[in-house]
């Protein structure tokens, strides 16, 4: 039974965690502001959103969470099982792999805004329609990507590398940086492919750390960031 008005557990678009330590130069206070207040609008419209059929059979919308001013973008495909039900985009088994790519090193979630192609469950998680992915990405995606203005966005999945990049398969698209439209990016396989082709994990570890060589490089290009 589809509840387009419950709100997730807590806030899906989170502010800067000033208490951390981060190694990130700081936006000025009121662009921050800015952008977090223009993902919190579009997250309100996605949580009531009824716009293509994926309404129906989601528990709650997942709009994305992270920093309004991380320079990294993730997007995946679509919210799984346990994204359906907490409305936050990467906790399930692909989010403990994220997590366990990140240990070790001096990145954590807080660098990421983390969102997917389309926020509602596809039923059984199949793959979400031409449809489905138009009208999610021109209403929502790409204000996002707007907002968040980050300097990279990785592409996790042969749908996102598709949708963004014209490329029918991630590994034509992988292993390089891509810029379409004034932007950069970066392709890999959705991490819980590694579950069912072990042959990708090998190949998914080799994008991370391309991802975290190109993050230090932007953080030293950039004075920390
Ligand atoms: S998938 Fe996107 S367009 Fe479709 S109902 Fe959900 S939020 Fe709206």
């Amino acid at each position: 039974m589809p509840n387009m008005l419950v709100a997730p557990r807590r806030l899906s678009v989170q502010p800067r965690d000033r208490s951390r330590k981060s190694q990130s130069k700081p936006l000025p206070r009121s662009k921050e502001r800015f952008r977090l207040s223009a993902l919190e609008a579009l997250a309100a419209r996605i949580r009531v959103c009824i716009k293509c059929p994926l309404h129906a059979s989601r528990t709650v919308a997942v709009p994305g969470e992270g920093r309004p001013t991380a320079p990294v973008m993730i997007i995946g495909e679509a919210p799984g099982k346990k994204e359906d039900q907490t409305g936050q985009p990467f906790v399930g088994s692909a989010g403990k792999y994220l997590d366990h790519v990140l240990e070790g090193t001096p990145f954590t979630r807080d660098d990421f805004f983390i969102t997917n192609i389309v926020k509602c469950r596809p039923p059984g998680n199949r793959t979400p329609k031409a449809v489905e992915i138009d009208t999610c990405t021109s209403d929502y995606l790409s204000e996002q990507i707007r907002a968040v203005n980050p300097k990279l966005i990785l592409l996790l999945g042969s749908v996102a590398v598709k949708k963004m990049l014209g490329i029918s398969s991630v590994d034509e698209a992988r292993e390089k940086i891509i810029e379409r439209d004034g932007r950069k990016y970066l392709a890999s396989y959705h991490p819980a492919v590694r579950f069912y082709r072990e042959d990708l994990a090998q190949k998914i570890k080799k994008d991370f750390a391309l991802l975290r060589r190109v993050l230090r490089k932007l953080r030293t290009a950039n004075g920390r960031e």
